[in-house]
């Protein structure tokens, strides 16, 4: 915690403005929840684990600060490629989308749904391999991805509300409210299930994400006219810096008119993260999680995640800081 106030004063500083993907906060959440979904099979597995795969939910938003490529795993600008009906234009294969408008533009507006279908495979191979540090890791990375693909701005161009005069609003939907409101939403979500075509969920996540979109960037500018800049913003002590966040009032007002929106879609993406884990394990042809191999984390791994959690401390992240 103390790092990330340290975090956040340094981007005061840098007078940065910040956003993360469903911030730090409700990340870790869903892929706590997410464990609670799993059948008896895996649950045990998971629970002892759960610290792990609750604190590495954010690590991929910290890979952001050592490697240029990872920015755009977390996102699909789907309106860049159609404004109203994205999703009958976007091949959802891979290899067609990229001969339909190439790997450079793929690359430019977001990957996050063949990010999931990666991570994805590499879950069911560490499954297959019984290896359990890797399913830890390869668990807690796909439980990011598939989370993120729930968020309304993570399926836009104007994912900070930029282009239409609403900066802010990605780092205000996705972690302001969630920090202000999520301890009163209902989660029990149900059990987790097969997911029969884990590409083609992975849009219809999507999907959903845009059709929430409208609502979004409504609701915020009427209530931006209505309450006026003053009320719309109030200072916070974080640390030793005052600095500048969407009121209370006006965070309250936003998050009742949006009428459920911030907890369904983290409802749908809890649900989410662990039928993908489950759909992994099932298709690994269901290992029995008391055999597993018990190894731990290579040297290589090791290294890795201690430079990105240095680059993290140190710096701003490469691309875009969504
Ligand atoms: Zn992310």
């Amino acid at each position: 915690m103390r790092k990330i106030t340290l975090f956040i004063t340094i981007l005061v500083l840098l007078g940065t403005t910040f956003v993360f993907s469903w911030g730090f906060f409700a990340h870790k959440r869903v892929n706590r929840l997410a464990v609670f979904t799993l059948p008896k099979e895996l649950i045990g597995f998971y629970k002892s684990n759960i610290n792990f795969i609750t604190e590495q939910a954010v690590a991929p938003d910290k890979r952001r600060y050592s490697d240029k490529e990872e920015a755009p795993r977390h996102y699909l600008d789907a309106d860049h490629y159609d404004l109203h009906h994205p999703f009958d234009s976007i091949p959802t294969k891979w290899k067609e989308a990229v001969a339909k408008y190439s790997e450079d533009t793929l690359k430019a507006y977001g990957t996050v749904p063949w990010r999931i279908q990666e991570r994805l495979a590499q879950l069911t191979q560490a499954f297959k391999e019984r290896d359990s540090a890797k399913i830890l890791f390869y668990s807690a990375d796909l439980g990011h991805y598939v989370a993120d693909a729930c968020v309304p701005l993570h399926s836009t161009e104007n994912y900070d509300g930029q282009m239409s005069g609403q900066k802010g609003l990605h780092g205000f939907w996705e972690s302001r409210l969630p920090e202000l409101f999520a301890d009163d939403y209902y989660y029990w979500v149900g059990k987790a299930t097969y997911i029969s075509d884990p590409l083609d969920e992975s849009f219809k996540l999507l999907k959903g994400s845009f059709a929430a979109l409208d609502s979004v960037f409504k609701f915020e500018k009427e209530l931006t006219e209505k309450m006026g800049k003053d009320k719309k913003y109030s200072f916070e002590q974080r640390g030793n810096k005052n600095i500048q966040v969407y009121s209370y009032d006006f965070s309250k007002a936003y998050h009742e008119q949006l009428d459920g929106m911030v907890e369904r879609r983290m409802r749908v993406a809890i649900k989410a993260v662990g039928s993908y884990w489950y759909t992994a394990w099932v298709n690994a042809g269901q290992p029995n999680m008391k055999k597993l191999v018990n190894k731990s984390q290579s040297d290589t791994e090791k290294e890795k995640a201690e430079k990105d959690e240095a680059a993290f401390q140190n710096g701003k992240a490469l691309g875009r800081v969504e």
